[in-house]
């Protein structure tokens, strides 16, 4: 007998089921969401990450249901929402439906060396230091290992309709992040989080200016106003409009923060990030704040506050002068 894989199963409603597990990540748990569509059959939202132990879970669970899963729906192409999602189509045999955008994204993060490169010469380019780089590197090749997301899914977008369910596009945290909606009730993904905040990164996938997709986002999430929120990390959200404008304070606070970080004069992303996220961080964990310093550097320098230094030979640097 192996032991079970670290996980809990909790009916919010009749109709919408969660099923969490502990992951060994910098959030340490992740939920996927069993939702009631309009056939009777359940729709699997999210699909954590393959790591060995898990498939009993999913079967053991998926048993229990009182009908089949007649489809599986992946929000984002983050390792912790889609990377079970080919174990899931496995068990269930039924379709994934999943952003073009994110599966692109997906095929490109998950891909071997050519993407590697490219990100490696991003991180130096922004003065990342290489040794803190080859650190989170290592952290990236254990959760790979354990990805195993579709390889063929059905593409959706805003205005399509999964069993019932309303896709919207909430990009910013992803650029192509989907959430399911029906009867005001919103499976949100990394759209909206209690306690923490999602995390936005300058990366290759994001596009040029991530935070300012999110910030639209986080306004338009005021105009749906859901009346709640299931999100893929932590409790769920009782006041979803409210909790986009506290998040939108947040990142108005921490574009003050970053600004601050040019005070004495030119600096690159990376020195930035000591400024934003000034705590000792685990080579992962640095890499997100540098990453989420630079999509802020970004979006003021496409607004215009500051400016962009690029000097051949030279690491990039950002200056308010
Ligand atoms: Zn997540």
């Amino acid at each position: 007998m192996t032991d079970v894989f670290p996980h809990t199963v909790k009916e919010m409603t009749p109709d919408i089921i969660r099923l969490t597990f502990q992951l060994p990540l910098g959030i340490d748990h992740a939920h996927c969401y069993f939702v009631r569509g309009v056939s009777g059959e359940w729709i699997v939202v999210d699909s954590a990450v393959a790591y060995p132990g898990t498939e009993a879970v999913w079967r053991s669970v998926i048993a229990e249901l009182d009908a089949p899963v007649g489809r599986i729906f992946i929000t984002h192409y983050h390792p912790d929402h889609v990377g079970g999602g080919g174990l899931v189509h496995e068990i269930t045999g039924a379709p994934v439906f999943e952003g073009e955008l994110d599966f692109n994204a997906c095929l490109a993060a998950w891909a071997p060396p050519a993407n590697k490169r490219r990100f490696s010469g991003l991180l130096e380019a922004h003065g990342f230091d290489m040794d803190v780089a080859a650190g989170a590197q290592a952290s990236d090749e254990i959760l790979a290992a354990n990805v195993r997301h579709h390889a063929a899914p059905l593409f959706v977008d805003e205005g399509d309709v999964v069993d019932g369910w309303d896709v919207i596009h909430l990009p910013g945290h992803a650029p192509g992040h989907l959430v399911l909606m029906r009867d005001n009730v919103m499976i949100s993904g990394d759209v909206l989080l209690n306690r923490i905040t999602p995390n936005i990164s300058r990366d290759l996938q994001s596009g040029p200016d991530p935070l300012a997709r999110y910030l639209e986002t986080l306004d338009r999430i005021a105009l749906i106003a859901p009346e709640r929120t299931y999100p893929g990390h932590g409790s769920p959200i009782e006041n979803p409009a409210e909790r986009a404008g506290e998040i939108k304070l947040h990142h108005d606070e921490r574009l003050a923060i970053t600004l601050s970080a040019l005070d004495a004069g030119p600096r690159t992303a990376y020195e930035s990030s000591y400024t934003v996220f000034p705590d000792d961080l685990p080579p992962f964990l640095r890499r997100f704040a540098f990453l989420e310093t630079l999509a802020h550097l970004e979006y003021l320098a496409l607004k215009g506050d500051i400016q962009r230094i690029e000097a051949p030979g030279q690491p990039i640097q950002y200056t308010a002068e």
